[in-house]
């Protein structure tokens, strides 16, 4: 197979601002490194705040022209974005892994799942809606009419290189607002990929902006603090998060913040257990264990926790492990050095504390960042690895006797993304899913993102949702007029 780089040529590897590719003003790059080598893999532009505000200039400027192109126009380049993700969808897997470390066959998931968004919206950019009412007491009528925002700024994680990216610019596109996507210095060129895939599809110039940089802290900053820019969609940590938002308070802006989780998972005892053991095993390990959705902790009802350990321990024991590109592999690279190291610590601090190990548990010597599919038991409550995300292949599993008992403990959390509940009765499962305080859940399922539903979480998971029909709604302002009709 040919190197995944060749279809990003260097020409492309740099910013993308109004309707040229050029280097950071300041001439400077950052090399991107494959994860699973820890070779680097290509030079990326490296933008200060100049670069950041010339692309704000230019979103600014093309803003009042894309909000003013007629919906089915801007439906139909957004479904010859979806159209042209999915026809190269093995290129963009294959950066993505490059880049990112997944297996090829999730990142094949991740295109489809990323493309989707397109389609999805461009479903949605013509079924943008206002209402016309009378007022209640008479004599005048109310009539509501959706503005989009304005020109967004995108900060995106390393974990989702493509879809985190998709599902904010396919609602703004769909809405007629124009972008700046500044993605993860660890990931930027799938990003830069879809610039140019959606410059190729004829996307207008100054509409799809992307800012790579390794100064993430300044040149965002610059973006909120400037008036014209008018909303900030964010992917990423808890921690960043609250930075964020408290920049975007200067400016008043509109935020959507899709931020940290601490997912429990609960099987049980009346779970199928076939079925409870592939929700867990998604759940867990679906990207390697690097998303917010995944399964941090895993709680087991005490009468089939043996069962179910020992068929999850054994599942988990036989995945392979390697380099993300080669035949077989089920488990790829992490994305750096410190995510081996916290994990590594993570379980040496569960160990210490009385946990036990039953498969995995030893960082591997040698290249790249891999850490192996690891199960813990009888992890105690004040273990760390019940507390933080994990974010990688690392699955404790705990017990529960009663309904009450998991439900508190689910709970017991700054996080409220997503929970995972298995039973086969209805009843209970519902109990759960209006007692836990998560934004999602997952009934007798481990995987639940879809373009088509609402994503997002509350408590310090974040605000707002991605996807779904609420998903345009973050990029609409509604203004309404008062109409005097006697
Ligand atoms: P992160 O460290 O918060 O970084 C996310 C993005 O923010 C990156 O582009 C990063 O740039 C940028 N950033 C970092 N510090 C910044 C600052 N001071 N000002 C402006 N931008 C800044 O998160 P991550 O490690 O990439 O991603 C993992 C996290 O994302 C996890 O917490 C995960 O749960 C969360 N996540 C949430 C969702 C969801 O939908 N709720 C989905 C996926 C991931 P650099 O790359 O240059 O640092």
């Amino acid at each position: 197979m040919s190197d995944p780089m060749n279809v990003l040529a260097p020409e492309h590897r740099r910013l993308r601002i109004g309707d040229a590719w050029r280097d950071a003003a300041s001439g400077a790059t950052f090399a991107v490194e494959d994860p699973a080598t820890g070779k680097t893999i290509a030079e990326v532009a490296d933008a200060d705040v100049v670069d950041g505000l010339a692309a704000l200039e230019v979103a600014s400027k093309a803003m009042a022209g894309w909000a003013a192109t007629p919906p089915r126009k801007r439906s139909e380049l957004l479904t010859a974005t979806y159209r042209a993700l999915t026809e190269r969808s093995e290129e963009v897997a294959r950066l993505i892994t490059l880049e990112m470390g997944k297996p090829l066959a999730e990142a094949r998931g991740e295109v489809a799942y990323g493309a989707e968004f397109f389609r999805w919206f461009a479903e949605e950019a013509v079924r943008v809606e206002g209402r016309y009412s009378s007022a209640p007491a008479g004599g005048y009528r109310i009539l509501t009419v959706p503005k989009p925002v304005g020109p967004c700024v995108f900060v995106t994680p390393w974990n989702f290189p493509l879809a985190m990216g998709a599902r904010k610019i396919a609602p703004a596109l769909a809405a007629g607002c124009t972008t700046i996507t500044k993605p993860a210095a660890q990931t930027p060129l799938t990003m830069l990929f879809l610039a140019r895939i959606m410059e190729e599809v004829g996307v207008p110039p100054g509409v799809v902006n992307v800012v790579t940089t390794k100064r993430a802290g300044e040149v965002v900053s610059a973006l909120l603090v400037d008036s014209r820019t008018r909303k900030l969609s964010f992917t990423g940590s808890t921690e960043v998060g609250r930075v964020l938002l408290r920049q975007a308070a200067d400016n008043v802006l509109r935020t959507s913040m899709e931020l940290g989780g601490n997912a429990a998972l609960i099987v049980c005892a009346d779970a199928d257990l076939d079925v409870a053991l592939d929700g867990a095993m998604v759940a867990k390990m679906r990207n390697i264990g690097e998303s917010c959705i995944a399964a941090n902790r895993i709680y087991v009802e005490e009468s089939v926790r043996e069962e179910f350990t020992a068929r999850f321990a054994a599942r988990m024991g036989a995945l392979s492990v390697g380099h993300g590109l080669d035949e077989g592999v089920d488990v790829g690279a992490l994305i750096d050095e410190a995510s081996v190291t916290k994990l590594d610590e993570l379980v040496a601090d569960a160990v210490d504390r009385g946990a036990r190990v039953l498969v995995g548990g030893e960082r591997p010597d040698g290249p790249g960042h891999f850490y192996p599919p690891t199960v813990l038991v009888d992890v105690p409550e004040d273990a760390r690895m019940l507390e933080a995300e994990i974010f990688g292949p690392v699955a404790p599993i705990l017990s529960f006797t009663s309904d009450d008992e998991v439900m508190a403990k689910a709970n017991d959390t700054e996080y409220g993304l997503v929970g995972y509940i298995f039973t086969r009765d209805l009843q209970r499962a519902l109990r759960f899913t209006e007692g836990l305080d998560t934004g999602m859940i997952g009934i007798n399922r481990g995987l639940i993102s879809d373009p088509s539903a609402p994503f997002g979480g509350v408590k310090q998971s974040g605000i707002g949702k991605e996807g779904s029909h609420e998903g345009i709604l973050e990029y609409l302002d509604l203004t309404y007029a008062a109409i005097d009709l006697p």
